[in-house]
């Protein structure tokens, strides 16, 4: 078996694999309020196509890690059958999914019991005007319910994706992590990156790494955690109660635009519609779905999925100098329809 290898040297073991490009929330740093031109019905993978996709990645292409994606994965009324179907032909394989945790408290049972084995829910806020003004939908309180199920359902750890806009909620770094330490879920920042359908993210305005650590650091103390990073996208970082100094959780920071660690990057990414991206940036997409259903063998599809990763760009945005610098061009999709 050959690997999804390329031509720098870095092999893709861990899959993000989008499962639809709808969502129902609106979330200003990733979809228009109106929502995007949503792919047809039949460009989307069917659930058995879905699970051989994963089953080829697994057993011929070396991928040992998948993680569930969108859109927003849980609009999809067949995901149990795509987590059971994946499970059952490769258990030792572990499943994990980013959700946005609205109807999680309906769906958790059944998708543990499918064999979904992680959870990252993402959440920017706890204050919900705050939730409203981003995500343009009133619904805090579904995705509370749905962390407090995935809790009580045993998924551990349970991870939360948080993204500070400037001016919205960049001064709520800390309340978040305060309030993520009090339940036990594993924060993480993300710097926003420029994959907004609105194209309005600039450089000079995201708030940064060093920022967060900044206002973390104006409550906490923050040390380096012992683990290492490896091809883990988030810095680590263990949190202490400043009067005690004891280690009361961690807090993890992932630093795509100001720290890109596309040296260490271990992913490949499939869209709703079957393209393999070797890179959230990436301008180029290889094509699995006609192949799925032209009667392509399996060798066929790993080989194309092989040589689109091969040529994988050294670095985010295929630039020298990084994402929104001279020479950078925004990717027509955005993370919504490529899959966070
Ligand atoms: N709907 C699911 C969710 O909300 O987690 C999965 C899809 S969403 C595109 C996956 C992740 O991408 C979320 O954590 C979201 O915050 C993040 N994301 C979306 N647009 C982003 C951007 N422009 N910069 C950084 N992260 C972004």
């Amino acid at each position: 078996m050959s690997g999804l290898i390329d031509q720098f040297g870095r092999t893709a073991t861990d899959l993000r694999m989008s499962l639809v490009d709808k969502c129902n929330l609106r979330c200003r740093y990733c979809m228009p309020a109106e929502g995007l031109d949503w792919l047809e019905k039949n460009s989307l993978l069917a659930a058995h196509e879905a699970i051989r996709l994963a089953d080829i990645a697994i057993r011929q292409l070396g991928v040992n890690e998948i993680r569930f994606t969108g859109g927003e994965p849980l609009v999809r009324a067949d995901l149990v059958d795509i987590i059971g179907g994946i499970h059952a032909l490769h258990p030792e394989v572990e499943l994990s999914m980013t959700t946005n945790g609205i109807n999680l408290e309906r769906k958790i049972e059944d998708l543990v019991t499918a064999g979904l084995s992680r959870i990252n829910v993402s959440l920017d806020t706890v204050c919900p005007e705050t939730f409203a003004k981003i995500t343009r939908r009133d619904r805090l309180t579904k995705v509370l319910t749905g962390l407090h199920a995935a809790k009580a359902a045993g998924l551990e750890p349970i991870k939360i994706n948080a993204v500070l806009l400037r001016g919205i909620n960049d001064h709520e770094a800390t309340e978040l992590l305060t309030w993520s330490l009090k339940h036990g879920y594993k924060l993480r920042f993300i710097e926003q990156m420029p994959l907004d359908a609105d194209q309005k993210w600039k450089r000079a305005n995201m708030v940064t790494a060093a920022e967060i650590r900044d206002q973390l650091s104006q409550t906490y103390t923050l040390s380096p955690h012992e683990m290492q990073r490896g091809s883990a996208p988030a810095e680590l970082f263990n949190v202490r109660d400043p009067a005690s100094e004891e280690v009361i959780g961690t807090v993890g920071i992932i630093a795509s635009v100001t720290e890109p660690f596309c040296a260490e990057c271990t992913r490949t990414r499939l869209t709703a519609d079957a393209k393999v991206r070797s890179c959230l940036f990436s301008h180029q997409e290889t094509d699995l779905l006609d192949l799925l259903r032209d009667g392509s063998s399996d060798d066929t599809i790993a080989a194309a999925w092989r040589e689109a990763m091969w040529h994988k760009p050294r670095a985010h945005g295929q630039t020298k100098t990084g994402l929104g610098m001279p020479g950078f061009v925004q990717p027509q999709r955005t993370m919504s329809a490529i899959g966070g």
